[in-house]
């Protein structure tokens, strides 16, 4: 998709004057959920639209809006990990949801590989259509492995004066220093909570308060539990963690595989950290509804083991997205959990 959000006005004006950019590469920077990818393809789109109107918007009628529109525009290339190219691409569903066997097979291809990156060559060397921009996206850039980032290098040391590399990455700490200084970075904004609630109730979402907190405040991330029944789920979860002693790791475990490791372990992340919020200043973040729950709970919290636990779930989020036994991982997460809570 290529959309402007309402939250990204201020941004959208910087970058629409073309005299604030400097050099060809942009790193557009920002937490997940938040509509970059989309941003990044709207300001594509626009940049290479014949006839944009006085905001430099694209006009969507034009043989180049045309183009685009059906993934034809040969000044315009997008390269994402090939796990993600047979999928709809969007900034909520790139943590994967995956299961079994297709996680496997999607994992080998979670990289942005050399191979893609070298493929550029003859787009952005070779002449490309009139007198147009040559436009590249990569996404999310953080997908590169150390051999594709080296290649990107040499292109983003010496850019042909009319190609414009944009980047685009929820964690611009794991790029390479060398890849980081040679672009611009723009911070992309996170929407506020009235504003994307708003959104959110655009899109059908009747009650999308609860629905942003579980979400962490990331509307597309939001709106994407809500469209496949995801919120259902987590406050299942929610519920079951909410009564620790009556919990059945095992069959809660076999439950939850289908949903996928990294959602799992972020919602139980979500849920320690409401837990030790609440125990020390009384906060409640991400399940606002089950506050007299977390209440009770947070009661019996041994909280310095909840703290470690959640430092360790942080490091297992990153472990989560290689293929493993994904049912046996979450059953020791609950029985470590349900040890935290005394009787
Ligand atoms: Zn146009």
């Amino acid at each position: 998709m290529a959309e402007r959000y309402t939250w990204q006005q201020t941004v959208w004006r910087k970058l629409s004057q073309k005299q604030l950019l400097r050099g060809h590469a942009i790193l557009l920077q920002g937490r997940q959920g938040i509509g970059k990818y989309d941003f990044a393809r709207y300001w594509a789109k626009s940049r290479l639209c014949d006839s944009p109107t006085a905001i430099q918007e694209a006009c969507g009628a034009c043989l180049s809006c045309r183009w685009f529109e059906s993934d034809a525009h040969p000044n315009f290339r997008t390269i994402v990990p090939e796990a993600l190219t047979d999928d709809i691409v969007t900034e909520a569903s790139i943590d994967g949801d995956k299961s079994g066997q297709a996680a496997q097979k999607k994992n080998a291809g979670r990289q942005i590989s050399i191979d893609q990156i070298r493929r550029l060559d003859s787009f952005i060397y070779l002449s490309g259509h009139q007198r147009n921009d040559k436009i590249v996206i990569l996404y999310p850039a953080e997908a590169m492995n150390t051999a594709a980032a080296n290649a990107l290098l040499k292109k983003l040391e010496e850019p042909p004066e009319e190609v414009l590399i944009i980047l685009v990455t929820h964690q611009p700490q794991r790029l390479l220093p060398t890849i980081r200084s040679r672009c611009q970075p723009i911070a992309m904004p996170m929407p506020n909570r009235e504003s994307a609630a708003a959104w959110l109730r655009q899109h059908a979402v009747e009650r999308p308060e609860p629905v942003l907190a579980a979400a962490g405040f990331a509307p597309l991330v939001a709106l994407r539990m809500a469209q496949t029944g995801q919120v259902a789920q987590y406050v299942q979860l929610m519920q079951q963690l909410a009564q620790p002693k009556r919990l059945n790791p095992l069959t809660l475990a076999d439950g939850l595989q289908p949903i996928g490791l990294p959602v799992v372990v972020d919602w139980l992340q979500k849920w320690c950290y409401d837990l030790i919020s609440y125990r020390t200043c009384g906060r409640i973040r991400y399940s606002p509804d089950e506050a007299a729950a977390i209440r009770a709970v947070s009661k019996r919290l041994d909280i310095d083991g909840c703290i470690r636990f959640v430092r360790e779930l942080h490091q297992k989020r990153r472990l989560s997205q290689h293929p493993l036994n994904s049912r046996l991982f979450i059953e020791e997460l609950l029985i470590t959990y349900q040890a935290l809570i005394e009787p």
